[in-house]
């Protein structure tokens, strides 16, 4: 499991840690976007909250990845990113991984400081077509909106201004940080220092998981 603030690199540390471990990527957030962008129901209720910055109900999401755990590619393993984000969601997600016999090795907690936080997310960009995460400041060949890895759209994400970042930092000081006392009780929690270079914070992660792996 990926734990951390909005922008502390969840997304772009899982997509590494699928390419390399050829593990299964439960992203709430991208479930989420998936749905507001098909116009589903789904997508329409939960528009309104990811627009605010607010939390999705606990509910919706903990449906979500109690379907998305049972899909056929998470039976070899699974990256959490973005999910839990409450100790009800958490305490939900122990008893379905019980149900399932299956447990967590390991909860990255990826640490990075507030005003970093708050430059990578307003400076973020996503591309449209194969989902890669870039950043325009610190990759300027960005600004141009064209992906460097596909040739796709680059776009801002509509709760990544500045105006909702700040929200979505309450939120998670609110709500998710708790989460961090919870998993280390638990004897689960690792701490990451998320403010390094992408390669430098990917290298500690991977001396995590292959010295949890079960
Ligand atoms: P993310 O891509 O993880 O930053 O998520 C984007 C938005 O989706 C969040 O700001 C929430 O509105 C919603 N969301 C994603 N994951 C969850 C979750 N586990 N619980 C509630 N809302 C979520």
């Amino acid at each position: 499991m990926l734990l951390g603030a909005p922008g502390a690199g969840k997304g772009t540390q899982a997509a590494r840690l699928v390419d390399t471990y050829g593990l299964a990527h439960i992203s709430t957030g991208d479930i989420l976007r998936a749905a507001v962008a098909a116009g589903t129901p789904l997508g329409l209720t939960a528009k309104s909250y990811m627009d605010k910055g607010e939390l999705v109900p606990d509910i919706v999401v903990i449906g979500l990845v109690k379907a998305r755990l049972q899909e056929p590619d998470a039976a070899a393993g699974f990256i959490l990113d973005g999910f839990p984000r409450t100790v009800t969601q958490a305490d939900a997600l122990s008893k379905e991984l019980d149900a399932l016999g299956k447990q967590l090795d390991a909860v990255i907690s990826i640490e990075v400081d507030r005003t970093a936080l708050i430059d990578r997310l307003t400076a973020r960009r996503t591309c449209r077509q194969c989902g890669a995460i870039f950043n325009v400041i610190a990759q300027p060949e960005t600004a141009n909106g064209v992906c460097p890895a596909c040739g796709g759209e680059l776009f801002q994400r509509d709760d990544d201004t500045v105006e909702t970042v700040s929200n979505r930092l309450a939120v998670y000081e609110r709500s998710t940080a708790p989460l961090i006392d919870y998993y280390a009780s638990k004897g689960l929690l690792k701490r990451i220092d998320g403010n390094r270079p992408v390669d430098d914070v990917f290298a500690q992660i991977r001396g995590v998981v292959e010295g949890s792996a079960r």
